[in-house]
Formats: C-alpha cells, structure tokens, sequence
C-alpha cells in the first residue's frame, strides 16, 4: 500500500530520480505509520475473531442453559412463571400451560388480561403490581378453572419481584404449588363437620350454632324466631319396603322441597334421618308461620317418584318459637319436638302449634317408652275380644283381638296411644307375638267349647312385616300345637302396608294364606289403597272404618260410601266387616246394604278374655232359648 503511495508521489512530482531525503523521510514516516496500523488491524482482526468466536461460544453457552433451565421448569411439578414489569409473560413451564389450558403461544408476550377472566386478571394485576412496588414476596391462594369447572385447580403462588444488577425492577416471578387435593380434602372435612352428606342441609351441630345466632339476634332486636321441627311419617316403611336407595332419594328430594318452600334467609337442616328443620328468623306475623309450615305439610304430602315406583309420605311438623316457647337451642327443640309428637298422636300430616299441654304428654311418652320393654313380663299387658257378629244370623263366630295396657302410674293406656311408639322403639314384636300367642289359646277354648269355626282376628303392625323372616313359620308352629288351622286366625293389615306394596310385602301374605290364615283390610277408605292391591293380594275381608259408619243415619254422602265399598268387595269376592256399629238404625243401613259381617258397641266393647268366654256362653244360651221358643 505503501510502495503505490511512493509511485503515486514520484508521479506526481514527474520526476524519476528518486526523492528527496525529506520524501524519504516523510515515506518511512508513512511506511511506519502503516505498519503499525496493518498490525493494529491485524491485531484487532484477531480480537474481533477471537470475540466472534467468544460470542459463538457464550450463545452455544446461553442456549444450553436456556435448555437447560426449560427442562428444569418443565421437569418441576409446580407452576413457575416470568413476567416483566410491565405484567407479560417472558416464559413458563408446561405445568402453567396445563393450569391454564392454554397453548405458550397465545401467552408469550401476552398479559393476563389476555388470558383469563377480566376479573382475575385485574386482581391478579393489582398484586403483581403491589409486590414489584414493595420489592417484597407475596403469598396468594387462588383457584383457576379455564373454562371447565369440573377441573378446577387451586394454587399457592409465591409472587416474588426479580432485579437487574442495579437492584432495578425487572419483573416478577411466580412459583405456584398445586394444592388442590388439600384444599378439597380441607373442604369435604368442613361440609363434613358442617353439612349432611346425603342432603347438602346444614346438619345437626352447624343448625345449633344458627339457631343460637339468630336467637342472640331476636334478643337484641326483640323480634321472634320460629323453630318448625319436621318429621317424615312412615318413612322407615318407605326405607325397608322399598330399600335404602329408594329411602335415601326421599329423602333428599324432602329436603329439596322443604329448601324451596322457604326464604333462602331461614335455615335449614337435616337433624336426624327422616327429621328436619327449618330457622325462620325476624317473625313479624304469626300467621306467616301457619303458611309456611301448612305449604310444607302440602309439598311434602305430594307423591315422591323413586326410580320406577312412586310413592307417598306426610310430614308432621312441630312449631316452637323463641322467646316464649324455650329460651336456648335445645329448649326451643325439645318444644318443638313435643309440638310435633302431638301432631303425629293427633293423625300426622299435620302440624302443631307447642302448648305447655304438650310438656305433659312429652313427660308421658318418655314414661311410656321407658316403661315399654318390660310391659309383658310385669303382667300388664292383656288383650281383650270384641266379637264380629254375621249380620244375616245374628251369631258370632269371630272376635277381634285387641291389646290393653293397665299402666301402673297411667292407668289404662290405649293401644292407639302405646302402639305408635312400640313400632318406633322396636317392642312391637314381642307385643305382636303376645298378642297372637294369647289369640290362638283363646280361639282353642272357643273351638273346644262349641264354637268350631271360632276365628281370631289379630291386628299387625307393618313394623311386625318387615322384622324377622321367620314369624309366620313360628305362628304355624304354635297353631299346629294347639291344633288349630291356620284359618283360626285372620290377620289384619292396614292400608298403609299396601302404599308399598312390595315383592317382601306380597310374599309374606302369600306364605300366611298358603297356611290357610286369612287376611283383612282394617280401617278400609282411610288410607290410599288401590283396588288393583286387593285384587292382587287375596284380601278375604274388607273392613270399612268406622268413620263411615259414624254418621250413616246423617250423611247420605257415607251412606253411599259405605254402600258403594258393600258392592264393591262382593264383585271382588272379598266378605265385608264394618267397624264401630253403636246404633239399632247404623246396623239395620249396614243389613240392607248388605254387609256380612258386623262389629262395635251395639254387640259389645271390647272384653277381656273371662268376659268374652261368659259373653259367648249366653250368646249360644239365648240362640238356644231362641230356638227353643
Ligand atoms: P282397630 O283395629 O281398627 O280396632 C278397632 C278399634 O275400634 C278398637 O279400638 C275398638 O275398641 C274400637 N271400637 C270398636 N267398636 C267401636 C264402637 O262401636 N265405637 C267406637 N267408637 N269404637 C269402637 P282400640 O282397642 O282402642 O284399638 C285401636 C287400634 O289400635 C286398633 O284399631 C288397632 O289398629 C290398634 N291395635 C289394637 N290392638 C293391637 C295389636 O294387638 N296389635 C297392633 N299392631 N295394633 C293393635
Ligand atoms: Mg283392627
Ligand atoms: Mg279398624
């Protein structure tokens, strides 16, 4: 470069005898400069491929660490996510794409608001925002559910701000750890401690600490609060008959109705397993109690469909209200529970205002039920025979056998008082058993003493179906003891044994007619028996209840009732009884309406065995005398 400077100087100064010494100089000046330029450059050309090089290198380094870092991010369970300062996502790991269920690239570079909804995002945004300000870590539980509710997932995020290396700002950091599984297992122990499984009510402990609240509530602002305790009648029929399935699907759909018959401010609870409650707070009227426990008695009377049978229960509903009718929770409950005990004794299906009254007749039941287990070995249950009179002849062949219990504080306790509650306490069996035992040796005497198609009716819980499956094998035995058919006996069921009926239901009646005992219909027209039951069950008697008898000489609308069942039960070739006959004028309706069988005060009460043999004696005394005149 040098030499063609030289030429071009020589060139220029058109002379060819060489230069002078100042040129020369000037050139060596140049020619060192040069140098040492060519070995500037050349040095800087090494540096600047060593850089190359290094930068090739510190890439190679980079991208490997990036990898590196990304398979670590991938590699952790937990959520982690960057994002600069102004809130984009700078990158995340696969876990927070699942989280979010969102491909990286709708996310890089993008904010929450792009992301999720505007309100997470906003919160979201706010504390991102709040912790790059502090310079400090947060900690935050949130639950994300892109989209499906069903996958929801709850995350512990550590949000904590990352810095340059002036101690700048850059962006932030989350670390998020999925804590769903605890969080769920933390929810189902509070529903647990707090909820009934089976319904979603409040239960038991959760109903109290409401009751209590809104109790301090009224005392503060003097206003009532009402307690309606609600009980299902005959749901351990519908739970046995149909099974537990059916039973629990009742009872869940009770709780639906009972939740949609009141405000969503009163509460309410599932205390036990058909018993429920409802809190209604701030009572202004007390009307406005009457409605809502009478729309309940409705609803919960309406027929429950339970998969492909349908069927039907009432609810009795007990009423006590804060501050008169109990001062604390459990007061308040034992009135209304007394309330709804009277509501059951009074015909279910009902409910019922508590009264002091009540305390008494709750005092007496306890005493009942506790006095119950022992009632057959303390000699104080007996049974009385009301005789069942054909009522084309007079005579009587039949008898309906009907338990007493002589109380030694209570004096006699009516069945229709005792018998409830033995079904509920379980003692009904032994009752049940006593009862028939006692039966069948009195049907024994009558047979041996000149009444040979002497038969006994034996009245029998539903609670007597569904206990053990070998009760009429055992009632067999002791017939074939005494040398009785099994047409001695007939047993008495009631309607309400049909509501379900029930392959069990229909099996044990079939087995009892394979013996030959016979079945009656008790207190027909009082329940919701289909005529297709009788049909298919082989009832052999029908016996009207006495409420239509009652006012047969009054009510034209009972005298074509009863008259209309009469004609009925013969197309069926059913044989009918009618209950409570207490008058000349009732009987002779009943006779030309052409009834076959009679029974009530007319002919006789109810009697206990020696008055019922002497009773029979000068029945066949005065056939004799009637024959003989
Ligand atoms: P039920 O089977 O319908 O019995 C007829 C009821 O009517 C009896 O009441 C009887 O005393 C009463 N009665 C009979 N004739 C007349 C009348 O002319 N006028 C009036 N007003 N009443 C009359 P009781 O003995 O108090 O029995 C009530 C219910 O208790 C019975 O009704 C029956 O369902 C039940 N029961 C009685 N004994 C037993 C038993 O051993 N086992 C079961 N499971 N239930 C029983
Ligand atoms: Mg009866
Ligand atoms: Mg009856």
């Amino acid at each position: 470069m040098h030499q063609l400077l030289a030429l071009q100087i020589k060139k220029h100064l058109s002379s060819d005898k060489g230069l002078t010494p100042e040129l020369q100089g000037l050139l060596a000046e140049v020619d060192r400069h040069y140098q040492e330029t060519e070995q500037v450059r050349r040095k800087l050309d090494l540096s600047l491929n060593f850089q190359k090089k290094e930068l090739a290198d510190a890439m190679l380094q980079a991208s490997r660490d990036y990898a590196l870092l990304r398979g670590v991010m991938d590699i952790i369970p937990d959520v982690l996510f960057f994002k600069s300062a102004d809130g984009s996502y700078l990158g995340f790991n696969k876990v927070y794409e699942k989280v979010l269920n969102r491909p990286a690239s709708q996310m890089l570079g993008k904010t929450d608001f792009d992301v999720l909804d505007e309100t997470v995002a906003q919160d979201l945004h706010d504390l991102d925002q709040a912790v790059m300000n502090s310079g400090k870590d947060h900690v935050t539980e949130r639950w994300f559910h892109q989209g499906d509710p069903q996958k929801q997932v709850c995350l512990e995020i550590l949000h904590s701000p990352f810095c340059g290396p002036d101690g700048q700002v850059l962006g932030l950091i989350g670390y998020g750890r999925n804590i769903t599984a605890r969080k769920l297992a933390e929810e189902t122990v509070r529903r647990q401690a707090n909820f009934d499984s089976l319904t979603g009510l409040a239960n038991r402990s959760n109903f109290t600490q409401r009751l209590n609240h809104e109790m301090r509530v009224a005392k503060r602002s003097g206003m009532a609060v009402a307690l309606l305790l609600i009980n299902l009648d005959r749901f351990k029929q519908v739970n046995d008959l149909l099974g537990h399935e059916a039973g629990d699907a009742l009872l869940t759909q009770a709780a639906q109705r009972i939740a949609s018959s009141v405000r969503e401010t009163d509460a309410v609870a599932r205390l036990g397993a058909d018993e429920f409650a409802v809190v209604i707070p701030d009572i202004e009227q007390l009307a406005h109690i009457g409605n809502v426990a009478k729309k309940l008695v409705a609803r919960l009377a309406e027929s429950f469909v339970l998969g492909e049978e349908s069927t039907q229960v009432t609810a009795s509903i007990g009423v006590s209200l804060y501050p008169v009718d109990g001062n604390d929770p459990d007061g308040l409950l034992k009135s209304a529970e007394q309330a709804m005990y009277h509501a059951k004794a009074t015909g279910r299906n009902r409910y019922c205002h508590f009264t002091p009254a009540l305390q008494e007749v709750a005092t007496r039941r306890r005493q009942l039920l506790r006095d119950l287990p022992q009632v057959i070995e303390t000699g104080q249950l007996y049974v009385c025979y009301q005789p069942i009179a054909s009522l084309a002849t007079g005579e009587v062949h039949k008898a309906e056998a009907l338990v007493r219990w002589r109380h030694p504080d209570h004096g006699n306790i009516s069945p229709a008082d005792f018998i409830p509650l033995a079904e509920d306490s379980g003692a009904i069996m032994a009752i049940g058993n006593f009862v028939f035992h006692e039966a069948a040796r009195l049907t024994q005497q009558m047979r041996a003493t000149g009444n040979p198609h002497f038969q006994v009716s034996v009245n029998m819980s539903p609670a007597q179906f569904r206990g053990k499956t070998d009760l009429i094998p055992q009632w067999m035995g002791l017939l074939d003891s005494l040398s009785l058919p099994g047409d001695a006996v007939a047993i008495e069921i009631t309607e309400g044994l049909l509501m379900q009926v029930k392959d069990s239901t229909k099996l044990r009646l079939e087995e009892m007619r394979k013996f030959g005992i016979k079945i009656s219909l008790d207190d027909f027209g009082t329940g919701y028996s289909s005529l297709s039951y009788l049909k298919m069950l082989d009832i052999d008697y029908l016996k009207v209840d006495q409420s239509f008898v009652r006012d047969l000489e009054i009510d034209p609308d009972d005298r074509t009732l009863c008259e209309a069942m009469i004609v009925m039960a013969h197309k069926l070739g059913l044989k009918v009884v009618a209950e409570g006959i207490e008058t000349q004028a009732q009987l002779d309706l009943l006779v030309n309406a052409g009834c076959d069988f009679g029974q009530g005060y007319l002919f006789s009460k109810p009697l206990p065995a020696k008055d019922f043999t002497d009773y029979m004696l000068r029945m066949s005394g005065q056939a004799r005398n009637d024959l003989g005149s």
